[in-house]
């Protein structure tokens, strides 16, 4: 008599019952259909492949980039009496040649390769000699051209269906924006199969952005306040950073580790094994951390510098908080980091068409920065899920953003830009608009411009908030080449004429921006 799912999960697993769309999706593939499932991290996507794989008769094939992982999940579904193995690169050939072995005996309920390894010829010829209950494609996004994981053999894959086409396949990702979406779909080959879209909020996180001022202090601030002796990881952008922040706070007496891409592999190992078993250890590293990390009581997750998509942001942040309890998602952000991205984009070599593209996922990320509406209405909305209610667990909801109207101080800006040749970044015009007499200032002449000292109103941090505003919005374009500049655009004129209006959100006090006494 064969075992029902629900027996499977029970006995197998441990587990009473299903979680979210779990129980579907394993109907779904059972019945030898195929299945794309966007479901969170933490979400329980392994189950809905393990499941299936048992209880179909053959073995069943799951397609990984992640050699690590690979390693965990196969311990764990051992310690668990499923017959599984592995097959990647860090396999001596006698190994390997043990586990194809292994597999044409039929003694293997699971195996997990890399992608180049499925579709090594060899493999493929072994797998022509097997019964196969299905093909699982974990991390499916790999196969976005234009998302950061991108793995060119991933868009091989639709060959297994050209192979196989009895045998289901299920695809499954946590990263869902409706552009990747249809491109798993069309590059797998899958404009067929059902689709699970299950709900990315994660309610327990709470979202706060702070305007980047000292962002070391600010950063020693919040950990300080709000999450002494937590486990959690600072996310910054180039290898230089990581190290320098995770040497900055070892010396303020607390367990910081690097991890980058340029660490050697054994380095990387050691640093990822203590923040998994040991209590409070922060993680400070590029986005080559994370992906596949199942650490469920990360209680934070710091930027220090801005994500360049809402994707990479929703993933990262996502790694906080998975076992269900309160996490921080904070992040510093300034113009700074908004010239740096731009910059990434436009030297990156890549043809215009995904330069527009990231561009555009910049842009997203931006408007999510700037926005005084719920955080998370906001990001839940890129991703095609909208929240009817503002979530009551971000900043914007926890502490309403003032607004002013900033029409007058905009026209002052772009003037003042405008005046002084659109060759000068924001440093100098703030300058030139609090009135200063440097010798710069005097060189170019520009202490006799109308536009010299008409913005004593606002403070130097004010009118760097305006241009970072103007920035996000459009209506300031930096000028790249010309080391940062700003230029006006095509959107400025309705601006300078009084023809739009214009709102810029008040940036929290310095005093307060590293949130500590927000915290309910
Ligand atoms: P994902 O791959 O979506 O990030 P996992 O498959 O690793 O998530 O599952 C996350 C955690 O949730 C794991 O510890 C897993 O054992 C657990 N889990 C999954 N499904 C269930 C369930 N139905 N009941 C209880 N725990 C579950
Ligand atoms: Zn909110």
């Amino acid at each position: 008599m064969a075992e029902t799912p629900a027996e499977i999960l029970n006995r197998v697993f441990g587990y009473d019952a299903f979680r979210g769309a779990q129980a579907a999706i394993i109907d779904q593939v059972l019945s030898g259909g195929d299945a794309l499932v966007l479901m969170p991290t933490g979400g329980g996507k392994s189950l809905c492949y393990q499941i299936p794989a048992l209880l179909r008769p053959g073995v069943g094939v799951v397609v990984s980039p992640l050699i690590a992982l690979m390693q965990d999940q196969v311990d764990a579904l051992r310690q668990l009496g499923v017959r599984a193995a592995f097959l990647n690169s860090s396999l001596a050939p006698r190994e390997a040649q043990a586990i194809e072995q292994a597999l044409l005996a039929g003694d293997l309920d699971l195996v997990y390769v890399a992608p180049e390894r499925l579709l090594s010829e060899r493999f493929l010829g072994v797998l022509e000699r097997l019964p196969i209950a299905l093909f699982a494609i974990d991390e499916a996004h790999c196969v976005s051209q234009w998302g950061h994981d991108f793995r060119p053999e991933y868009m091989q894959l639709h060959q297994l269906h050209e192979r196989w086409p009895k045998v289901p396949r299920i695809a499954l990702t946590a990263t869902a924006d409706a552009p990747t979406r249809a491109e798993i779909l069309t590059r797998l080959g899958l404009e067929q199969a059902a689709q699970f879209v299950s709900s990315f909020d994660r309610p327990n996180i709470r979202y706060r952005i702070v305007e980047k001022v000292s962002p070391r202090q600010q950063l020693l601030a919040f950990l300080r306040h709000e999450h002494a002796g937590d486990a959690g990881i600072v996310y910054c952008l180039s290898r230089r950073q990581v190290e320098a922040i995770a040497d900055f706070l070892s010396a303020q007496g607390l367990t910081a580790l690097p991890y980058h891409a340029g660490l050697s592999a054994e380095t990387r190992r050691t640093h990822q094994t203590r923040f998994l078993r040991e209590d409070g250890v922060i993680i400070v590293a590029t986005i080559a951390f994370g992906m596949g990390i199942d650490k469920p009581d990360v209680r934070f997750v710091a930027h220090l510098d801005l994500p360049k998509s809402l994707e990479a942001y929703y993933q990262e942040t996502g790694r906080a908080g998975r076992d269900g309890l309160a996490a921080n998602a904070w992040m510093a952000y300034g113009l700074g980091d908004l010239v740096m991205l731009r910059r990434m984009i436009e030297d990156s070599g890549a043809d215009e068409r995904f330069k527009r593209v990231e561009r555009q996922r910049l842009d997203s990320m931006l408007g999510y920065c700037e926005t005084t509406a719920c955080r998370r209405q906001v990001l839940l909305g890129y991703f095609g899920e909208p929240l009817p209610q503002p979530c009551g667990n971000c900043d914007t909801c926890l502490e309403p953003v003032a607004t002013w109207d900033g029409l007058v101080a905009a026209q002052k800006a772009l003037s003042c830009i405008y005046r002084t040749g659109q060759r000068f970044g924001t440093s100098y015009l703030v300058d030139v608009l609090l009135g200063k007499h440097n010798e710069r200032i005097r060189r170019f002449g520009h202490d006799q411009i109308s536009t010299h000292g008409i913005g004593t109103e606002l403070s130097a941090e004010q009118w760097k908030s305006v241009f970072r505003q103007l920035v996000a919005m459009g209506l300031i374009a930096v000028d790249l080449a010309g080391h940062g500049a700003l230029r006006l655009t095509e959107h400025s004129r309705p601006v300078l004429r009084g023809e739009r209006g214009i709102q810029f959100r008040q940036d929290p006090d310095r005093k307060r921006s590293s949130g500590a006494e927000r915290r309910a």
